[in-house]
């Protein structure tokens, strides 16, 4: 069977998330693959995007409150933190999985969506600089 045009941009979507290390949100990864495919319309992107992460291919982050959706490429059980000045999303490794959680009734856990929220060390860095300098 012939390589459809689908499948052809399926793999540039996919290759340009898995070339991303910082969860890009879905307009930042069709910036980024109209750089090498012009003619690949957003629409498109999305589709694409939705459909990697629906087949596991890559992870979609569901973002708290406005935020857009971001997509990760790191398929390991990880949690994410936000920075709720810059917005840099950082890994947050979890040794313990599921097992690490207490549950008030049983629970089959079959996936995990927690976004802490804080400051990112350079944002943390610039307020603790500013308060040296009083
Ligand atoms: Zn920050
Ligand atoms: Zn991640």
């Amino acid at each position: 069977m012939a390589v459809t045009r689908n499948t052809v941009q399926r793999e540039i979507v996919l290759s340009t998330v898995l070339s991303m290390c910082n969860h890009p949100s879905a307009e930042e990864v069709y910036d980024s693959v109209s750089k090498n495919d012009s003619h690949i319309s957003k629409g498109t992107v999305y589709r694409n995007l939705a459909l990697l992460s629906q087949t596991g291919k890559i992870r979609k982050i569901a973002m708290p409150g406005t935020l857009a959706d971001r997509y990760d490429f790191n398929l390991k059980p990880h949690f994410h933190a936000v920075c709720r000045k810059c917005g840099k999303i950082i890994d947050v490794c979890c040794k313990e999985r599921a097992d690490g959680f207490s549950f008030s009734e049983p629970f089959k856990v079959e996936g995990m969506e927690l976004v802490l929220s804080g400051l990112c060390s350079e944002c943390d860095e610039n307020s603790s600089d500013k308060s040296e300098l009083k």
